[in-house]
């Protein structure tokens, strides 16, 4: 396909804040923080970002509020031509925020959905046209399970790809999953899903899900990279590059953007596997989730 493969992301919008402390405060107490950052995430808007600069011609779904955060995190996605035009701006409620706070080598996160929890149903009649002339709908778990539920419906009743990466982990019914033609968990979330151990997950867990209707699971395994199983295939598995790792934060988010740009360019599982290892690979490379989206002349560039 000579063409750039539409994709239409939807999903999340949060601003992270992310504080670092020497240490956590106890119970009521307060400490002085060290560093502030304000740094533009949420799975739906990571992706739309990774699939846009690796050249998709990428569509957002979501909602913001009508406050500083969601403009500027609309104006991250603008920045690399992602169409914002279907993100809805509500008076009523605050942009979705994730507090993370880092001390002591840990992380503790508070995540307040805010508008995200009105990206609704009845949004998405609007944009069926889009849907529908899409090759791929790419979703995520950070919006109402309604709205991925109907979203994937009007992608199904127009024959567009559809591909979920069921982050944050939750359990999902057998009527859902069986419409998903490409599901992408980690470890964690494999495991979660299919009742497991995350041992056994990776071989029994997900022939049970194809006894369920799955057509194709990609599993993520960090720095050991993936493995993928067809129904009625067998078991596949893709080695991680080895690269210098600064922020695997977002790891996960690159990934599901390289498969999403090769499979909505009806590359081959492994093809498109092989592929979105290297971009995940590279985001690694470099600190933010956003911020380390690599670029398909930068994927090309280190792994020639
Ligand atoms: P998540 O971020 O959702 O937990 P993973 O940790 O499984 O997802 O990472 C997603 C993909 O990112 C992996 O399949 C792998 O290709 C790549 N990746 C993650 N960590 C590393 C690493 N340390 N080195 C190289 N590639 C990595």
């Amino acid at each position: 396909m000579d063409q750039r493969p539409k994709v239409v992301v939807i999903g999340s919008l949060n601003m992270d804040l992310v504080v670092k402390a020497v240490r956590a405060p106890k119970r009521g107490e307060t400490v002085l923080g060290e560093e502030i950052h304000f740094v533009p995430g949420g799975k739906g808007a990571n992706q739309a970002i990774g699939l846009a600069r690796l050249g998709a011609e990428t569509t957002m779904i979501g909602a913001v509020g009508s406050d500083a955060f969601g403009e500027e995190l609309k104006k991250a996605l603008q920045a690399d031509g992602v169409s914002t035009s279907s993100i809805k701006v509500l008076d009523s409620q605050a942009t979705g925020v994730a507090s993370i706070l880092l001390a002591e080598g840990d992380n503790s996160i508070v995540v307040v959905p805010g508008a995200n929890a009105q990206c609704l149903p009845e949004d998405l009649d609007q944009y069926e046209g889009i849907i529908s002339e899409a090759d791929l709908v790419l979703l995520q778990l950070e919006i109402p399970l309604k709205t991925v539920e109907y979203a994937i419906k009007l992608a199904r009743r127009h024959g567009t790809l559809v591909m979920l990466n069921p982050a944050p982990a939750q359990s999902l019914s057998q009527d859902l999953l069986r419409q998903v033609d490409y599901l992408t968990p980690n470890r964690s979330e494999l495991a979660l899903l299919t009742e497991m151990s995350e041992e056994s997950a990776i071989d029994q867990g997900i022939q049970g899900l194809f006894e369920v209707g799955v057509s194709c699971c990609v599993t993520t395994l960090g720095a050991e990279g993936v493995a993928f199983k067809e129904s009625g295939g067998s078991l596949v598995s893709i080695s991680g590059h080895m690269v210098p790792v600064v922020d695997t934060t977002g790891a996960g988010d690159a990934f599901n953007a390289g498969l999403a740009y090769a499979l909505a360019q009806r590359k081959s599982i492994r093809e498109a596997a092989e592929f979105a290892v290297k971009v995940s690979a590279l985001a690694v490379t470099k600190f933010g989730a956003q911020g380390g989206m690599p670029s398909l002349a930068e994927v090309e560039a280190y792994f020639q």
